[in-house]
This record gives C-alpha cells, sequence and structure tokens, in this order.
C-alpha cells in the first residue's frame, strides 16, 4: 500500500512506474502545442472538495487564499487539463481548522499532513484539496487527499505556467489520476518546474483512471441531466449543474448553450 512507503512523493511514482508496461512510456510525443483537442462531449467531469485550512495556533498552516483565488486557480488547473480532457469544479470550499496542529517536521515524510483532516467534511465522492500555507514541499497526494502549499516555489521552464499554486494543483491531480513523473522540464509531470505539458501517453493514462471512479461522469451525461432539469421545471437544479459546466474552457457549441442556461 502506497502510504506505507517512506518517502511518499517518490514513492507512490515508483509504484505507479512499475505498473506501467515498458513499451507504454515510448510515446513521448508533446501535445503542447498541437493539442489533443477534446470535445465537450468526451470531457470527464470531476468535482473537488477544496480545504482552506486556517488554525489560529498555527499560521504557517493558515492560508491566506480565498474564494476568489480558487476560482482563478481553478480556471488555471483547467487550462492545463483541457488538453488532457478532464475538467475539475469545486463542488464547494470548506474553510475549516485543522483537526490537530502538528509542527511543520523536517523528515521528509508528509504523512503528518493526514493527520490535520477533519473527517466529517472529508468527501468521499471528490478529490480533496487542501491548501496550507507552508510545508516542506510543494504539494503531495498521499491517497487520501492532496495537499498544496500555497507558499510554493518552481523552477520556470519556457512556455511554463505564470503561478506556482496552479501547477502544482494540476500536477498533484496527475499523481490522483495515476500518472508518475516524468523529468522533462515542460511537462506537467516533471519535478519542481512551471511545465504543463502531457504526452499523448499521459493523456490516456490519466482518462482511463478517472473514468474508474464512479463520481467522474463525461460532460455530456451532465448536460443531458441539466436539459431532463430544465425540462422538469426544476430550475434551480439545472442552473446548477450548467454552471458547474459553464467554467469549462473553449468556445463550442455545446458551452456557449450551456452559459446562456446558466446565466439566471
Ligand atoms: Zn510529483
Amino acid at each position: 500500500m502506497k502510504l506505507l512507503l517512506p518517502h511518499l512523493t517518490c514513492a507512490i511514482l515508483a509504484v505507479i512506474h512499475l505498473a506501467v508496461p515498458a513499451n507504454a512510456q515510448t510515446s513521448e510525443k508533446a501535445v503542447g502545442t498541437s493539442v489533443a483537442d477534446f470535445a465537450f462531449e468526451k470531457t470527464l467531469v470531476a468535482p473537488l472538495r477544496i480545504h482552506l485550512l486556517n488554525a489560529a495556533e498555527s499560521p504557517a498552516l493558515s492560508t491566506t487564499l480565498t474564494e476568489t483565488d480558487i476560482t482563478r486557480i481553478l480556471n488555471k488547473v483547467n487550462r492545463v487539463w483541457s488538453r488532457a480532457g478532464i475538467f475539475f469544479y469545486a463542488e464547494s470550499v470548506v474553510r475549516e481548522a485543522p483537526v490537530a496542529f502538528t509542527p511543520l517536521k523536517q523528515t521528509g515524510d508528509l504523512r503528518w499532513l493526514l493527520g490535520l483532516i477533519p473527517e466529517s467534511s472529508y468527501n468521499g465522492e471528490a478529490f480533496n484539496v487542501y491548501y496550507i500555507k507552508e510545508f516542506d514541499a510543494n504539494g503531495v497526494f498521499l491517497g487520501k487527499a492532496i495537499f498544496v502549499n500555497e507558499s510554493a516555489a518552481l523552477n520556470a521552464v519556457e512556455g511554463g505556467i505564470d503561478e506556482p499554486i496552479p501547477r502544482v494543483t494540476s500536477h498533484e491531480l496527475g499523481h490522483a489520476l495515476s500518472l508518475p513523473h516524468r523529468q522533462d522540464r515542460t511537462n506537467l509531470m516533471a519535478s519542481g518546474t512551471t511545465g504543463t505539458l502531457f504526452n499523448e501517453n499521459e493523456i490516456a493514462l490519466a482518462r482511463e483512471r478517472a473514468a474508474q471512479f464512479s463520481w467522474i461522469k463525461p460532460a455530456s451525461e451532465l448536460l443531458a441531466k441539466a436539459d431532463t432539469l430544465q425540462m422538469e421545471g426544476r430550475a434551480d437544479e439545472s442552473r446548477t449543474l450548467y454552471s458547474r459546466l459553464a467554467a469549462m474552457p473553449g468556445e463550442s457549441e455545446p458551452l456557449l448553450r450551456i452559459r446562456r442556461l446558466a446565466t439566471p
């Protein structure tokens, strides 16, 4: 089980590397410029529960991010992940105190972060992303949750993203979707850089993993549900669904229609 391994970030990846057939890693065609253009219907839609941790006892843990920041961050995450046809939305943003105050440790073992999670607000049908002011890594995926360091620092690479937090969030979501590291500086899965690119193999792997979660749905299915709710006169429920989809990057015909319907 990955959580038993000592150096989690690398260890998880070592496990995943073993799971990937050698020949599956040979496809190195970058898709950064010739972006795989996923139609709206093929986009997979994944919920995130965003947790903003605040502890009066520990300014080092307390994020200063606001909901406005989260909207900006997710918009950037979604521009990155649109290349893989995966869209993330915040099903909710929770501001909460961590369960336990744990001092920062410099051991390289980041599992202490799991002790901060309040169980009552954990969503078992979403990726849970915890934003923390500062800890001893840019970010980490610990199986149960993603932790992102608000103070993350990255090495800039050509064509890279302009802000660390969306890149770290996107990178850890890559791990959550089974992607291993690939130390090719401009890639999303390179360690510690501003790169955001995927190769075709990574896109296929991430989509395959996403399709295994019962709570990740094709956009076409969610749109059909929204349309049904609208036809049934359940306006608030349909608008909630349209609004969720409306933030998807792109200007396709279904998206333009969704944005019209999402507007009250
Ligand atoms: Zn990583």
